[in-house]
């Protein structure tokens, strides 16, 4: 077979799989097939076995967390940087957490079995797929702190920022309710916050929809949570994996447990 024949079939946007994207790097993409999701789709469940592992092309993922009560928050978004679930990528094959489509559109599915072969097949693909972990873990925290010490209006700036970035839009299909939900706050917050956005020409909002007006001048509001959030992404993908790979194995270098 076409070493190449893989990639025909899936697009481009994922970093991840782009990274793969030369020939003989990877057999991930064996039984990969091109999926849609929709919004408010899940693709991994609390505490359920994980068949397989998404890796987002245009569709926004969001981790929710719940509480007994029913309140909910979002954990972290996952966009073109990482796939989901990050459980796959820890030896285990149940989720600890769910996994929402946010904003529909198309991942890249892996049978769970073939991610987990190729980690320990492919050093290049272990590369890519921990630092995006450590991406993903390294975010998380910040948001913890971010939700502790930061206004809402100041985290409503950074999440639109950031799930713009992650997802490469400026228009989102939400409402202020699905918004309270993944800040964690209740809805009259998020009004009174978006009113604050709106007054400062930031963005526009209707009842289902909030559109990015003016990035500059959302990001001269949010809280420094967005750059350091979206810096430890950049970093996750800027860095050359294959080119050091190939550096290291030429050195007699195995590269585990180094910092690249
Ligand atoms: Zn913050």
């Amino acid at each position: 077979m076409n070493e190449d024949a893989p990639f025909d079939s899936v697009p481009k946007g994922n970093q991840i799989i782009d990274a793969l994207r030369r020939p003989g790097a990877t057999q991930l993409l064996s039984n990969a097939r091109v999926v849609t999701l929709e919004r408010a789709q899940h693709t991994t469940l609390l505490a359920q076995q994980m068949e397989t592992v998404d890796f987002p092309v245009t569709a926004l993922m969001s981790i929710v967390g719940s509480l007994d009560d029913g309140t909910t928050c979002e954990l972290a978004s996952v966009g073109t940087e990482a796939f989901v679930e990050i459980d796959a990528a820890l030896r285990t094959l149940v989720a600890k957490r769910t996994a929402t489509c946010l904003f529909g559109g198309e991942v890249v599915r892996v049978p769970l079995k073939d991610f987990q072969d190729e980690l320990l097949r492919s050093p290049l693909f272990a590369d890519l797929v921990y630092h995006a972990v450590r991406a993903r873990v390294f975010t998380t925290e910040q948001i913890e702190i971010c939700n502790a010490r930061h206004t809402v209006t100041q985290r409503l700036a950074r999440w639109l920022l950031l799930a713009g970035f992650r997802a490469s839009r400026t228009e989102f299909p939400i409402t202020h309710e699905s918004l309270g939900a993944i800040l964690g706050t209740r809805r009259a917050s998020i009004s009174e916050a978006i009113v604050t956005l709106e007054a400062r020409e930031a963005i526009s909002s209707k009842r289902t929809v909030v559109l990015i007006r003016n990035a500059e001048r959302l990001r001269e509001i949010a809280c420094e949570c967005y750059a350091v959030c979206r810096d430890a992404i950049e970093e996750s993908r800027l860095r050359e994996p294959f080119q050091l790979h190939v550096a290291r194995t030429a050195t007699g270098e195995t590269g585990r447990g180094t910092e690249a």
